[in-house]
């Protein structure tokens, strides 16, 4: 290993290894380390959000993660109450459902294409930053030494603790548990389809005749669950016809919801877990994990290649932590909304009644399935400003998609004459009402007619380019 690597990422779970694939395909030297000696093969999360789905896509690497593909989940919830997500311009108005597991296995392959390392066994155990350079003590041996360090190492994070970030929010108040398991006999009611999660428990098929169940468990956090608590719960929800063969994978989790106060303090940043916790209602932490990572990428390796403009890398904390103190809030709503209590059903049964107003759908719609964030950005009010750029058949009959494999930032237009940007914006030609530059994370940056403002948000997200040809108008 070099003296000096360009990013350490530490965790190997979905958000660092997204993160490290970004950072290959820019050319970035990156290495990860993950305490586990090998992957658990073990997955919280079980499906994709449609932004996700859209943000791998457009790599070229959902197609690959798809043959891992379980289910189709036509819809969102929120709490349980059915959210419509054909109501958004996407090639992805459902949930794929394909376990953590597969997501992180096909990640962490995917990874030899840019020669970055995954080193397993390996504990951060200590962390020191000068002006330039970041120090991470490893196994307790001052071992790796990187410009930036990126936290993706979970809930407990030790980037977290050993840098000083604050965590403000609450600790649990509730505790459930979850449960992989197999029945040895199973009631004709227990269905093979995804449904809706229940305020009694939650069962949801998996392959090979595992269901995941999801109750209110009764044992103390951190201690295991055993087989009796979880067929108790079963007998509970489903009836004495329900008996429980074999608990393949159990766990307890609760309600924490917990924020960093900040992503970035010098040359070390968080992501995913490290940064955000909370109930995992509703399917997005994993989700959250993967587009903080998808917006964090790009950013530093453009700090790293040293062409990024003054203020760029900051902009990754302006712009996701709000997408998360979003989520914070709608799980801890969400967690009200399942509690037993005649009250809170009577709030519910409205909640559910208001959730039909298209409206509301949309509001909720599209918060869970990330398709709805708009990031503030300067440049005035066109409607896209700050969106996610959906698909679009281009000019030549490609999908605007295929031309995101690089990373690079998309300039769009019916026909104006682009400078070359030192290869950091590719300009196309599409039938479109208005031009539309989309950074490398698929949200645009810039919308209009005037090259004069092009120009502005340019240098603004993509910094001065050294050799630079004159810009020609020849659209309308
Ligand atoms: C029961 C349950 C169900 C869930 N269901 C969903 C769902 O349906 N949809 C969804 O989107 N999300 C879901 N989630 C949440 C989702 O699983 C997490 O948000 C996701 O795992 C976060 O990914 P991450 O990469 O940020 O962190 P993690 O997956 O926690 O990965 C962190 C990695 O860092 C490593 N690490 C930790 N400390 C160190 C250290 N000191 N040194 C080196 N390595 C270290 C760990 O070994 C681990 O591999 C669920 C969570 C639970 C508990």
């Amino acid at each position: 290993m070099p003296d000096l690597i360009d990013v350490l990422v530490v965790g190997a779970g979905p958000t660092g290894l997204l993160l490290a694939n970004e950072l290959g395909l820019a050319g970035i030297r990156t290495v990860v380390i993950d305490q586990l000696p090998v992957r658990t093969g073990q997955s919280k999360a079980l499906s994709l959000q449609p932004r996700s789905a859209e943000i791998l896509h457009s790599r070229g690497w959902l197609e690959s993660i798809r043959t891992y593909e379980h289910a189709t989940v036509p819809s969102g919830h929120f709490g349980g109450i059915r959210l419509d997500y054909s109501v958004f311009d996407t090639a992805f108005p459902f949930q794929i459902g394909v376990e953590q597991a597969d997501v992180e296995r096909f990640l962490e392959e995917h990874l030899a294409t840019y020669d970055i390392p995954v080193l397993r066994g390996r504990q951060l155990t200590g962390l020191s930053q000068t002006a330039e350079k970041v120090i991470a003590i490893v196994d307790g041996h001052p071992d790796i030494s990187a410009k930036y360090v990126v936290g993706a190492d979970g809930a407990h994070s030790a980037v977290r603790k050993l840098t000083g970030f604050g965590f403000p929010g609450r600790d649990a108040r509730i505790q459930l548990a979850v449960a992989d398991l197999t029945f040895s006999q199973r009631p004709a009611g227990i269905s093979d389809q995804w449904e809706l999660p229940t305020t009694g428990g939650y069962l949801l098929p998996l392959r090979d005749g595992v269901h995941r169940f999801l109750f209110g468990g009764s044992g103390a956090p951190q201690t295991p669950v055993p087989i009796e608590e979880v067929q108790e719960a079963i007998t509970a929800a489903y009836g004495p016809e329900a008996v429980v063969g074999e608990v393949r994978w159990a766990s307890r989790f609760g309600d924490a919801s917990r924020q960093a106060d900040r992503y970035r303090i010098g040359r070390v940043l968080l992501a995913g877990d490290a940064a955000h916790i909370h109930l995992p209602a509703g399917g997005q932490g994993m989700n959250l994990g993967l587009q903080d990572a998808f917006n964090l990428g790009w950013k530093l390796a453009a700090t790293v290649a040293g062409w990024a403009p003054p203020g760029l890398l900051d902009t990754y904390h302006h712009e996701r932590h709000p997408v998360a103190a979003a989520v914070l809030a709608n799980t801890r709503a969400q967690g009200v909304l399942t509690v037993p209590d005649p009250d809170i059903q009577a709030l519910r049964a409205m909640v559910t009644d208001l959730l039909a107003d298209p409206a509301a759908n949309r509001r909720l719609a599209g918060e869970i399935s990330g398709l709805d964030i708009q990031y503030r950005m300067p440049g005035g009010d066109a409607e896209l400003l700050g969106r996610r750029m959906p698909d679009r058949t281009l000019a030549d009959g490609s999908q605007l998609a295929d031309h995101c494999r690089l990373g690079r930032a998309l300039f769009v237009s019916d026909g104006w004459k682009e400078r070359s940007y030192d290869g950091r914006i590719d300009p196309l030609t599409a039938a479109v009402d208005t031009a539309f530059l989309v950074r490398p994370d698929g949200y645009v940056c810039w919308a209009g007619d005037r090259a004069e403002s092009l120009s502005a948000a340019e240098r603004h997200w993509f910094g001065a380019p050294q050799h630079m040809r004159s810009t020609v108008h020849i659209g309308s």
